[in-house]
């Protein structure tokens, strides 16, 4: 099946056109500044190998998946489906659905549990449905795969009432990327996923860390919102929530001032005052005593918070097969891998298999002797909506 998948962000649309017998990428896109006032809205695509950058009219989504919709016709593609990701499925969504009026509705509710992801998410929908009416959509829930956690992980001690009145709970994040390098990674060290026990680290812009159980999420480290956790490229991660409360009085902050601060200053930038890419903090780190002092203190920070995560969800899972390492940093950084894992008597890194493993390479990282295996498993979070988007349209 020709299956097109659709990630509607809040000013852009990344599409992908993949064959689901090849898993090859036939069409992949991205219409970029939708609705921006004073630049151009791009549109730049890959075609059969050919790449494409163009100034395009896009004032809104539904002018960007039309234009999506005219590369497919003037060049006889063909679209046997839509997958769409969705950021919240809410309490409501274990996996993913074909798309119907009650879906949307649901879709919709939820808008108020992300508001910056699912209204695009959703305008995305609508305008495939408008212009593409004959074609079956699907939603691919980020939340999805964590519906598994029990209650005793995803409570807040808080009271109980705002459980009940507005939701609140841990809903966790990035799971079709846990997911897919949950089921990969079974397969990859050729055991049954239902009696898999991994860690997966999702090391990328975001950053996540999940505890599966037999094949399940058990724990995961992003909560309520994608800021709890780890600390990222420019999110805070755990910090005491009382600091919040603390800095709003004393520079008498709005609630919207301090969200930006918490999403948008903190993190591996907010700590560096350099930058939120790893490539640069690392460079810096590995100058020693001649680098930039504050970039080498967010990576040590980085590295440590995923370790703390580590340690907590081996107890948690009593017996782990593996920790598996993806996304940008996961899949890409030797230094960064080595730099969680030394000096623990349950894993041995070989340093070659770690260097050697980067660039969409999947590869165990471990010594044989080690009692836990390092795997690095590159995610595909684009292949895993088209095939779950085939396995329901199949059906
Ligand atoms: P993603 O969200 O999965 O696209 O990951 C993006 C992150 O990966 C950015 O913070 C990049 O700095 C980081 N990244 C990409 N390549 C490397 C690399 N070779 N070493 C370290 N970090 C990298």
């Amino acid at each position: 099946m020709n299956i097109l998948v659709i990630n509607s962000g809040s000013s852009s649309l990344k599409y992908q056109l993949i064959d689901t017998s090849t898993e090859n990428v036939i069409l992949k896109g991205l219409v970029d500044k939708i609705g921006s006032v004073g630049t151009n809205p791009t549109n730049t695509y890959t075609l059969n190998g050919n790449k494409v950058s163009e100034n395009v009219l896009a004032k809104d989504h539904k002018d960007a998946i039309g234009i999506v919709s005219k590369i497919i016709i003037d060049n006889n593609l063909k679209v046997d489906g839509i997958g769409h990701r969705v950021v919240h499925g809410g309490y409501k969504f274990f996996e993913s659905v074909v798309i119907d009026s009650e879906v949307i509705r649901y879709i919709e509710e939820f808008c108020k549990l992300a508001p910056l992801h699912n209204p695009p998410n959703l305008i995305g929908i609508l305008s495939c449905k408008e212009i593409m009416p004959d074609v079956p959509q699907v939603a691919v829930f980020d939340t999805a795969f964590h519906q598994t956690i029990p209650q005793y992980n995803y409570m807040y001690a808080i009271p109980f009432r705002y459980y009940e009145k507005y939701g609140i709970r841990k809903y966790g994040f990035h799971g079709t990327s846990h997911r897919y390098v949950t089921y990969k990674t079974a397969e990859f060290l050729n055991i049954d996923v239902n009696k898999a026990n991994f860690i997966t680290c999702h090391l990328g812009n975001g950053v996540s860390l999940t505890a599966v159980k037999e094949g399940k999420s058990y724990d995961t480290s992003m909560g309520f919102t994608p800021l709890e956790g780890l600390i990222m490229g420019t999110r805070c991660g755990d910090i005491d929530p009382s600091i919040p409360l603390y800095i709003m009085e004393k520079e008498n902050l709005s609630i919207s001032e301090m969200d930006k601060i918490l999403n948008r200053e903190s993190g591996i930038l907010g700590v560096s005052g350099i930058s939120n890419d790893m490539r640069l903090i690392e460079e810096e780190y590995l100058k020693g005593s001649e680098g930039n002092e504050r970039a080498r203190l967010a990576f040590e920070m980085y590295c440590n918070r995923i370790r703390k995560y580590i340690g907590a969800y081996y107890f948690e899972l009593g017996k782990v097969d593996a920790i598996v390492f993806t996304a940008g940093v996961g899949e890409n950084s030797p230094i960064t891998r080595k730099k969680v894992l030394e000096n623990i008597e349950l894993v041995e890194i070989d340093d070659e298999k770690n260097n050697e493993t980067v660039r969409g390479k999947a590869g165990i990282i471990s010594k044989p002797s080690s009692r836990i295996k390092v795997v690095v498993m590159p995610t595909n979070e684009e292949l895993a909506i088209a095939l779950d988007t085939e396995r329901l349209l199949s059906k």
